[in-house]
């Protein structure tokens, strides 16, 4: 392997990837990013008119368990005690979400005790008399039964994924908590946050280090073949594009931001408000100031930034966020991999790279492992 490293994309996978290679084997590595920024889907940057820090690519909330990821990113951030919790509307009313003893009371207008909603529940899900669950709406109705899985995640996930939810990964729905107590935490993780000085001061000290270049505003195509014949290349973009989609196109869902500033002080009093029906076509609406209660100024002003978010169709040159993990579309990436391992000097990373719906912990983890093993090819 030569050690001439070359890093297509400067996303959290990159920019780790970046990082080890620079302070920890001291070698050049050179990111070339098609982006104007750094950062990939992680970034942020302060809305010039209010000050408020705004996640460009939608909301982005730090949670880990892993206590390996945890230690190597609390090196280039603090992260502050934000703690994530959603609400959702349905039928003109807002519940909690994820699904916990408040949302199963206001939906059934009941007042049980979590022992009485496990009963309760038990028998909703008895009478669904599903096995062995093989797919997304399975697996959901032998978890929660059917009246909230139809209120709360059929058509959320129907306009989310554009398909319905038989047919889809029942991993998908695993990602979500359900709960019989009033825990109403989106995340279960020991660690979690926003970073205090935002997502792109991250980045920055990430990769501000004498041994990386960034080159902005480069896509891989513009370069490829200026690199070293030797070089290697860690390509954290499409895979079915650098293979010049030899064997069709990998399906992705992709998404649609609208931008408001509002004038009022508090949009809707939380991060994240989900809509669960069908006759809004947006999926949520995420008001960025509540991720910082801490920074006082914004509170004090009669305006705030808001941000609803479409999904949409992907299609080549439109940004992909969520790869279809299905078992024909997961075939199909194997079959791409093993090309890049066949015919170029090329390692995948990334949510991209990987065909892998990865959270920023995961991602972290991914690349360092992929890292350690590269290390020990290179020094032994
Ligand atoms: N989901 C849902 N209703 C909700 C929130 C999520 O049905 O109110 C389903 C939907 O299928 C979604 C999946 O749960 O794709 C995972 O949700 P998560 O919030 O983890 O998605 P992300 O934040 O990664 O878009």
């Amino acid at each position: 392997m030569s050690a001439k490293f070359f890093i297509i994309g400067a996303g959290l996978w990159g920019a780790v990837m970046a990082e080890r290679l620079a302070s920890q084997l001291h070698l050049p590595v050179t990111i070339f990013e098609k982006r104007a920024h750094i950062g990939g889907n992680c970034h942020s940057q302060l809305d010039p008119e209010t000050g408020i820090e705004c996640h460009i690519y939608g909301s982005h909330i730090f949670h880990t368990s892993l206590p390996e990821v945890w230690h190597y990113i609390t090196q280039f951030t603090e992260f502050t005690n934000y703690r994530h919790t959603v609400l959702t509307k349905h039928n003109g009313k807002i519940y909690s979400m994820p699904i916990n003893l408040a949302t199963i009371n206001a939906l059934y207008n009941r007042n049980f005790t979590p022992e009485e909603a496990k009963e309760f529940l038990q028998r909703e899900i008895a009478e669904a008399k599903i096995a062995a669950p093989q797919n997304l709406e399975e697996q959901a109705i032998s978890l929660i039964g059917r009246p909230l899985y139809e209120a709360f995640i059929k058509n959320y996930t129907q306009k989310q994924w554009a398909c319905a939810p038989k047919d889809l990964p029942k991993e998908i729905i695993t990602r979500l908590p359900f709960r019989t107590s009033y825990n109403c935490n989106y995340f279960t993780d020991t660690w979690q946050g926003v970073p205090k000085d935002g997502y792109f001061n991250l980045f920055k000290r990430l990769l501000d280090h004498p041994n990386i270049t960034i080159e902005l505003n480069t896509s891989y195509a513009k370069i490829k073949d200026q690199l070293p014949k030797d070089a290697t290349v860690i390509y954290t973009g499409l895979v079915d594009e650098l293979c010049n989609y030899q064997y069709g196109p990998l399906a992705w869902r992709s998404l649609e931001f609208s931008w408001e500033t509002v004038n009022v002080c508090d949009y809707q009093g939380t991060a994240v408000l989900n809509y669960a029906d069908l006759d809004v076509s947006y999926t949520r609406i995420h008001e960025f100031k509540h991720y910082h209660p801490e920074r006082i100024e914004p509170f004090n002003l009669a305006k705030s930034v808001i941000c609803r978010e479409y999904p949409a169709n992907f299609s080549p040159g439109l940004e992909a966020y969520y790869p279809v993990n299905n078992a024909q579309n997961n075939l199909l990436y194997e079959r791409y991999a093993e090309e890049c391992a066949k015919t170029q000097q090329i390692i995948l990373g990334g949510r991209l790279g990987k065909y892998k719906y990865f959270d920023m912990d995961k991602t972290i983890a991914d690349a360092l492992n992929t890292f350690n093993a590269l290390q020990k090819e290179i020094v032994g």
